[in-house]
């Protein structure tokens, strides 16, 4: 906990006179997380001068009331912010507490993704960029992103492991309606770490691209700028957890993590406030002990993976070994360095939770509430299970996402 007590809060446009206050978050200026290994950029020196060129540009923009009134505005009126947070009265009766649901499965396309996609966008706008590049697993990153460029008159490339092409037909068909060409690259994996290759592979041989990244992962300033930008949860939940609950800020905030952006969005504006329980729920596919599983900060080791030191699921030889979830969104061998150092220094508390823990949740989730959850989120909400609450704590759980693609999966 000693760690939080200092982080920087989040900065206006005004006060940024050090490079770790630049996105509110324990960060410094070669991209490490609280002193930790975790962060950095590891790119070959072909990628650097387009990180550089990144970075300037989000300086740049975070102190224009330009980009951040443009950026709000369509967020509300595009995105539909603020999303609402929705008091779950039968959730908290089977619980034992009052369990609240940030719905940001109410967002334009359906998930937390485009509040990122958006703010990338907008800094690919003002850095002159045309050509939109970006990596997808299940397709909903890509969708945020074809929906976007759509916005702005920009070309899109969406990079997709022919195996996802495949189980994600409907997600493939929208983005192609959106206007964006859909591509398998030509390398070994053909799932979501596949598609994070192909995509930076494609950036290093046409570096005037810009790669618009799906969560908060990869080489340094890209984790840090996710975060920034999907932060915009938690600073509505600033203002509208003492309006419903009477309490200052929440007892828990519950989110899933597959590279870790909506957790972090979730859990920004209280990482510095120890009252507050974050908890990060990963993916235990068919169990911790059966090898196939996504849970990164329970079982990984420091590693580096596209661009960043993190923890990863490996073997004894330091490869990288595949994950597995049901969730494409979560089956991801890393974490983002943030998450890998909030697991580390105990700031975050790390659950997993099964396929079939997610399934059942999502199952009841849909009976109880009448709301279907996306199968990640549904990870989220297994969490409810395996904590023991008091009456009187008020608890948020980050709805990630909408299950209308999940529908087919949520059988027992
Ligand atoms: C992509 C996705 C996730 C996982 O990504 P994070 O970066 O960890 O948030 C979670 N939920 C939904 C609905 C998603 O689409």
């Amino acid at each position: 906990m000693k760690e939080t007590a200092t982080l920087n809060p989040a900065p206006t446009a005004d006060t940024c006179p050090k490079a770790s206050r630049q996105f509110g978050l324990p960060v410094d200026n070669d991209g490490f997380y609280g002193g930790s290994l975790f962060g950095g950029a590891f790119v070959p020196d072909g990628l650097r001068k387009n990180l550089d060129e990144l970075m300037e540009a989000y300086r740049a923009a975070m102190a224009d009331p330009e980009f951040h009134r443009e950026f709000r505005h369509l967020l509300k009126t595009y995105v539909g912010r603020p999303s609402p947070l929705y008091y779950a009265r039968r959730l908290s009766e089977r619980y034992g507490a009052r369990i609240y649901l940030k719905r940001e499965d109410l967002n334009h396309t359906g998930a937390h993704k485009i509040n990122n996609a958006l703010g990338l966008a907008l800094l690919a706008r003002r850095m002159g960029k045309t050509h939109i590049i970006a990596e997808t697993g299940a397709g909903q990153h890509g969708v945020a992103t074809a929906t976007v460029c759509a916005l702005m008159g920009m070309r899109c490339t969406v990079f997709m492991g022919a195996e996802d092409i495949r189980r994600q037909s409907a997600n493939v068909k929208r983005m192609r309606m959106l206007g964006a060409e859909v591509v398998a690259p030509d390398v070994e994996c053909d799932t979501l770490m596949g598609a994070v290759d192909g995509a930076l592979q494609y950036w290093m041989n046409h570096p005037e691209a810009f790669y618009l990244i799906g969560s908060a992962v990869g080489p340094h300033p890209y984790p840090a700028i996710v975060a920034r930008f999907q932060s915009v949860i938690s600073e509505e939940l600033l203002t509208q957890v003492p309006e419903q609950s009477g309490k200052d800020s929440p007892d828990y905030v519950i989110a899933c993590v597959g590279g870790g952006s909506n957790a972090a969005g979730a859990f920004f504006h209280y990482l510095d406030n120890p009252a507050v329980k974050l908890v990060a729920v990963e993916a235990a596919g068919h169990g911790l002990d059966s090898g196939e599983h996504a849970a990164t900060m329970t079982c990984g080791a420091p590693g580096v993976l596209h661009g960043s030191r993190t923890l990863l699921i490996q073997d004894e030889e330091g490869n990288v070994i595949e994950p597995y979830s049901i969730s494409a969104g979560l089956d991801y061998p890393g974490v983002g360095p943030l998450q890998a150092f909030l697991a580390d220094s105990g700031r975050t508390q790390v659950l997993a939770a099964t396929d079939r823990e997610a399934v059942e949740a999502g199952i009841r989730l849909s009976r109880m509430e009448g709301i279907i959850p996306a199968m990640e989120s549904s990870h989220a909400l297994a969490a409810l299970e395996k904590i023991s609450f008091r009456p009187d704590d008020v608890v948020v759980v980050n709805l990630s996402g909408r299950g209308d693609k999940d529908v087919d999966r949520f059988v027992l």
